[in-house]
């Protein structure tokens, strides 16, 4: 299945459906280890330090660094050629965990690792909304 743009749309499954609930409420979750602490992303059925299923879901703040990017130029599809350039980027959320994503909100030229950055949320559909990061407004 794909958006009007002819994006590939996410499908929810039993380990991420908690996921995108709260992208829906634009709320960025991950979740936390009941017995070890550990936070994680991408969701798991069980926490990937201990092993153990007590994993629960937990608002993350949205607030992230960028621990690396690539600015995209080239299109990887039709549905892309918009867009470019675009920046995909490695970010470390304030609890740990990283993920893929895009930066909005500036200029490529602009992005930089260490950037502050902070969660927005792209409605694709009436269920599915896209996490991207913009440089954050407000320090810390
Ligand atoms: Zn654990």
């Amino acid at each position: 299945m794909t958006n009007s743009q002819g994006k590939p749309i996410p499908v929810p499954t039993l380990e991420t459906a908690p996921y995108w609930e709260g992208c829906r409420q634009h709320q960025l979750r991950i979740q936390r280890c009941n017995d070890c602490g550990q936070y994680q992303f991408f969701p798991r059925l069980y926490c990937s330090k201990c092993f153990g299923e007590r994993v629960d879901w937990v608002n993350a703040t949205g607030r992230a660094s960028v621990v690396s990017f690539t600015v995209v130029r080239r299109p990887v599809s039709p549905a892309y050629a918009n867009e470019v350039p675009y920046v995909v980027a490695l970010v470390r959320l304030e609890e740990g965990p990283q993920m893929m994503t895009n930066i909005i909100g500036c200029a490529p030229e602009e992005v930089k690792i260490g950037m502050i950055v902070e969660v927005v949320f792209d409605d694709w559909t009436e269920t599915i909304s896209i996490p991207k990061f913009r440089p954050a407004e407000t320090v810390p």
